[in-house]
């Protein structure tokens, strides 16, 4: 009978690691609306586990020819530090992390994770380390439970519950009429965009990806749901390397470094009190925009 099980088995934890990796990916994929070319280079390796080290060094890219997008980036993250991106629309900020887990290749420079070149190791051993969490929270048909379950499908309904714990979302579920068995569809409905980031925390956490990419929601959220997630994403980001392009004061505060960028460059890069004491573009934007930056 072991030898029955054998192939189905396998096939399981194919379909369930994939999903995984959906999950986190597809976002991403639906908001590149073009053919994504980027194959495996000749003798790509596995990418080894990941502990979090990123480094971009004199990266330039462009979509097209003779548009350049990023002109000379460089900067270095240190395993479980989490960077700020901000600045103005067009900026290039989603670039770079569309970069950080190879959606595109190089003009020239190099990237590299862990001090290895991520040209050198193939695509799915990278990205399934990494955790991607667009704007929109994803949310499917199916209870709250399966929806954070997404994030590893061979969880169990106590990993599931532990992981809502941590980052705050335990409360609001067990708030809903039929608590973790609550069905909600895709539209997330019934559910507040503050209530479906924070299953997204949940998922994410439960995924444990070593880099965590977020494009971190604009959607207005009332006081006390702001505090929630403000403590269940410090939670989330604990342990991992995180870039995230961030909207919330509390956020962009909260972060190791925050990384200005305008027009395809780094302009500005320290914490938060670094940049104020610079007065330069970050100083000026939360001195004049604090509306934005909320
Ligand atoms: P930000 O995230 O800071 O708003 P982006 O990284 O999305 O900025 O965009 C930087 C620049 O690259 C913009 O001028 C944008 O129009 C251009 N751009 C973004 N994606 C594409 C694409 N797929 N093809 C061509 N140009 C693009």
């Amino acid at each position: 009978i072991g030898r029955f099980w054998a192939p189905i088995n396998t096939l399981a934890s194919f379909y369930n690691s994939l999903l995984t990796a959906m999950s986190y990916l597809e976002r991403i994929f639906e908001t590149i609306d073009e053919e994504v070319t980027v194959k495996d280079n000749e003798g790509a390796t596995e990418m080894p586990p990941i502990v979090g080290d990123v480094e971009f060094r004199d990266v330039t890219f462009s979509y097209e020819d003779g548009v350049p997008i990023l002109n000379g980036v460089s900067f270095h993250v240190k395993p479980g530090e989490t960077y700020a991106i901000v600045g103005p629309t067009g900026a290039g900020k989603s670039t770079i992390i569309n970069l950080i887990s190879r959606f595109y290749n190089l003009d020239s420079g190099e990237l590299f994770i862990d001090g290895i070149d991520i040209n050198s190791v193939t695509i799915k051993s990278l990205r399934k380390q990494m955790g991607v969490m667009l704007q929109d929270s994803f949310i499917f048909s199916g209870t709250i439970m399966d929806n954070i379950r997404y994030g590893n499908m061979e969880a169990s309904n106590e990993e599931v519950v532990a992981a809502a714990k941590t980052v705050c979302a335990h409360d609001f579920i067990m708030g809903l009429e039929n608590g973790y068995d609550t069905e909600v569809n895709e539209r997330g409905s019934r559910l507040s965009a503050g209530q479906r980031q924070l299953i997204s925390f949940a998922r994410a956490l439960l995924a444990d990806p070593k880099i965590l990419i977020l494009d971190e929601a604009t959607s207005s959220i009332d006081t006390e749901t702001e505090i929630l997630l403000q403590e269940g994403l410090a939670k989330l980001l604990a342990g991992r390397t995180s870039f995230i392009i961030a909207h919330r004061l509390s956020t962009i505060k909260n972060s190791d470094k925050i990384m200005y960028v305008d027009g395809g460059q780094i302009i500005e890069l320290g914490n938060h009190d670094e940049l104020m004491a610079l007065e330069g573009k970050y100083y000026d934007l939360y001195m004049s925009q604090y509306d934005f930056l909320r």
